[in-house]
């Protein structure tokens, strides 16, 4: 083709900066951990919730405070073209839930459990562990007010971790008491923090008389000093809140569930009151924050349903998957049972019907179709069919199908002599391949 008639190369279009693609083999990996949470939520009776990945901006400015980073400086808000509502890409999914849990009246008969899975979306500096779209698996317990239910949610993501076999995870865990102990611990922070003005950035000071306690999860390093010395908002807990903190502490003992008690930590959102916790880990460098969460007893009221306490958590599925890789752990995907090598292109439609019993018995079979060159040399499949992985190579040539067999090569264990199989035996082979199924 000359140059002049030759269309012109489109540039390429790239995926937003700080939001990824989730390709193969990595997303084998993903399903395997979605599956094992879904396992775990079965097992702690949580169901399932999907709700719209676009909310009204109020949602977040309302449930989360209007001075928190996430409602500052994270948010990816636009207008509505058509309407000019105010819309928002959730940067957390725990505000969504209860908006529809209210509007469902869920709540109505009774407390729920529930769990939700998918992106979020915050506008920060990408770099490893956090990202601009990133995934969350979240529990949320509505509706129960005692410690009990706090150490249960605990206790799920702790069995997590241990099914995964991840063992550098340190819980740790706080209560930020009730509304008016936080009154009275906030005029203490103005006081200190008044008194070392010259150590605070721009962005304390003017949230200083905002909301002081966000000074304290201030991740500038200059400031981690003052905040260290700062008075601490477990000293201002009333007999009940105490009470509550040591059930839940009581609990985790008896599951023998270690923690420490980190009166710093502070979570991000203003939601939260009495316990909150995080799972964290060394290995992540300081992005090691793998699991947050805590109760939020007023959120429901604040979105406009009747009150009633909550608790629940969200981990970063980024984060856990990374910590997997660091740790070595194998997450088991069940992998392809067999590839199909097929000699020639006028056999494929014949032996498709072959590879459909395969199916219908539960395997896993991938067929060598043809491509825009037609069928791939002999040698050219079996190499296919040893990187697929399979754990055997199902050879459907001339002579075999002359004869209504197929020859079954194992590709995982040299050990096992080849063999040939009758056609319309394969149902039974392939059943007697996972008798326990
Ligand atoms: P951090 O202090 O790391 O910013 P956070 O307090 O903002 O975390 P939460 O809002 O509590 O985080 O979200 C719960 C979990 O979601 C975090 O512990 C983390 O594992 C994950 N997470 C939060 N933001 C991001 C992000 N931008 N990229 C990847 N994972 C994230
Ligand atoms: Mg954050």
């Amino acid at each position: 083709m000359s140059e002049k008639n030759s269309p012109r190369k489109a540039d390429k279009i790239v995926a937003v900066k700080g939001m990824n693609d989730i390709m193969p083999p990595e997303s084998a990996v993903w399903e395997a951990l979605e599956a094992r949470v879904r396992e775990l939520m079965r097992r702690f009776s949580f169901e399932n919730v999907r709700t719209p990945i676009v909310e009204p901006t109020s949602l977040f400015v309302r449930g989360l405070g209007e001075v928190t980073d996430i409602v500052e400086k994270e948010m990816y808000s636009f207008e509505d073209r058509l309407n000019g509502e105010a819309l928002t890409l959730r940067p957390e999914n725990t505000a969504g839930v209860v908006r529809a849990a209210v509007e469902h009246s869920m709540l109505y008969n009774g407390p729920k459990r529930l769990y939700y899975m998918g992106p979020m979306f915050r506008h920060e500096r990408p770099q490893r562990g956090r990202y601009r779209q990133f995934h969350q698996i979240g529990a949320e317990a509505l509706g129960f007010g005692g410690a009990e239910i706090d150490a249960e949610v605990i206790l799920m993501a702790h069995m997590l971790w241990k099914e995964l076999g991840l063992a550098d995870i340190e819980l740790q865990i706080n209560s930020l008491g009730q509304p008016n102990e936080r009154n009275s611990h906030r005029a203490a922070l103005i006081q200190h923090f008044e008194s070392h003005l010259d150590l605070l950035d721009e962005e304390a000071k003017r949230r200083l008389h905002l909301n002081p306690l966000r000074l304290l999860d201030s991740k500038n390093p200059g400031m981690q000093a003052v905040i260290e010395s700062a008075p601490k908002l477990i000293d201002f807990l009333g007999d009940a809140s105490r009470e509550h903190l040591e059930t839940v502490k009581k609990i985790l003992d008896a599951h023998r569930v270690s923690y420490t008690v980190n009166p710093r930590l502070v979570r991000g959102m203003d939601y939260y009151n009495l316990t909150v916790f995080e799972f964290v880990t060394t290995k992540l460098g300081s992005q090691g924050t793998v699991c947050a969460g805590g109760r939020y007893d007023y959120l429901i009221e604040q979105i406009g349903g009747k009150p009633a306490p909550a608790v629940g958590w969200a981990m970063g599925v980024e984060r856990v998957l990374e910590l997997i890789k660091e740790s070595g752990v194998a997450l088991r995907q069940p992998g392809l049972d067999v590839f199909a090598v097929i000699t020639d292109v006028a056999n494929l439609q014949a032996v498709m019907p072959s590879l459909h019993v395969l199916r219908e018995a539960g395997l896993s079979v991938q067929m060598q179709a043809s491509t825009s060159e037609g069928m791939p040399s002999m040698k050219s499949q079996f190499k296919r069919a040893d990187a697929s992985g399979a754990r055997f190579a199902f050879v459907f040539g001339p002579d075999e199908l002359a004869s209504g067999q197929v020859t079954v090569k194992s590709l995982r264990d040299s050990n096992v002599p080849q063999a040939t199989l009758r056609i319309d035996e394969m149902a039974t082979w392939a059943a007697s391949l996972y008798p326990t199924v």
